[in-house]
C-alpha cells in the first residue's frame, strides 16, 4: 500500500506518521509514504501558492497550477494502468468511517490532497479528485490531520500491520457494533475486580458475555449503529430482555 500526500506541510505528515504502528509498518515495507510539497510546483518567484478569491471574501485560495503539477508528478511516478483514487480532504465530503477505510485498504496506491486556507480552486478539484472525504462535521485549518487520520485507519487494515489479525476483525464498527470492555492485570485495582467470567477460562461463556456487552454498549451509546448491525435471534431476545429495544 503506497500513500502519496500532496500538501504544503510535508513535515507534519512525515513526523506524525513515522512513530508507533504506522512507523513500524513503513520500516517493514508494508506501507510506503511519499509526501509531495505543493510549493515545489509553484512557478511564482516567491514560491507563492495562494491568491485572493475572485468575487472577494475572506481568506486566500490555493491556486490550481501548483496543485495540478504536483498531482501530475505523482501520477507519472505511480504509472498505473487504472486511475488512482485521489482523495480530497474537505469538510464538504462524505464522512469517513470504518467501511470506507476497509474499501480503501484494498487499493495499491492512494493520493491524498490536503487543502489549506479557504481551500483549493474548484477547477483543479473537478479535474483530479475522485473522492471528497471529510473526517467529521467541524472545520480544521488544513487537510493534514484528516489525511493522517485516514492513513492511520487504513494502515491498520493492511495485512501484517497488526500482530493479531483478529483484533481488527472484532473491533468497534467492524460489524456495526461497539467493542466490549477490556481489562488487563492487576485482577483487583483500587478494590475493583475484573468481571468474574473473564477469569473462568470458559471461552463459550466469555464470548457470550462479550457479545452481550457489545450489544448493551451499542444500544446505549450508538443506537444508530444497531439498525445496520447483523443481529441474531439470540441478540434480539437479549436486547428485548434488557429493555434496550
Ligand atoms: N472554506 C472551506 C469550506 O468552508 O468548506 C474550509 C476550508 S478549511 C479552513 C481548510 C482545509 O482544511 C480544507 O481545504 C480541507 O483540506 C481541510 N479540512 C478542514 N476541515 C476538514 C474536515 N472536517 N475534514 C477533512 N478536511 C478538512
Amino acid at each position: 500500500m503506497n500513500f502519496h500526500v500532496l500538501t504544503l506541510f510535508p513535515e507534519m505528515i512525515d513526523t506524525g506518521l513515522s512513530t508507533s504502528i504506522t512507523g513500524r509498518a513503513m520500516e517493514k515495507g508494508l506501507i510506503s509514504l511519499h509526501t509531495v510539497n505543493i510549493r515545489d510546483y509553484s512557478k511564482n518567484k516567491h514560491n507563492q501558492v495562494d491568491d485572493y478569491p475572485y468575487g472577494g471574501g475572506a481568506g486566500m485560495v490555493m491556486a490550481p497550477g501548483p496543485v495540478y503539477r504536483a498531482y501530475n508528478a505523482v501520477e507519472e511516478k505511480i504509472h498505473s494502468k487504472k486511475k488512482t483514487k485521489v482523495i480530497y480532504l474537505t469538510p464538504q465530503g462524505k464522512v469517513f468511517n470504518q467501511k470506507i477505510a476497509e474499501e480503501l485498504a484494498k487499493e495499491e496506491d492512494l493520493i491524498f490532497l490536503c487543502g489549506h486556507y479557504e481551500g483549493i480552486d474548484e477547477r483543479v478539484l473537478d479535474m483530479i479528485v475522485t473522492d471528497p472525504i471529510s473526517i467529521g462535521d467541524y472545520v480544521l485549518t488544513g487537510g493534514e490531520l484528516p489525511a493522517m487520520v485516514m492513513i492511520d485507519a487504513i494502515t491498520r487494515l493492511v495485512p501484517g500491520v497488526l500482530n493479531n489479525k483478529a483484533s481488527a476483525e472484532i473491533e468497534t464498527f467492524h460489524d456495526n457494533l461497539l467493542e466490549y470492555p477490556q481489562y488487563t492485570r492487576p485482577e483487583t485495582f483500587m478494590d475493583l475486580s475484573v468481571p468474574e467470567v473473564l477469569l473462568s477460562g470458559h471461552h463459550g461463556k466469555i464470548n457470550n458475555w462479550r457479545r452481550e456487552q457489545s450489544l448493551i454498549r451499542t444500544a446505549k451509546m450508538r443506537p444508530d449503529l444497531l439498525e445496520e448491525a447483523k443481529l441474531t435471534q439470540k441478540d434480539l431476545e437479549f436486547l428485548k430482555k434488557e429493555k434496550l429495544t
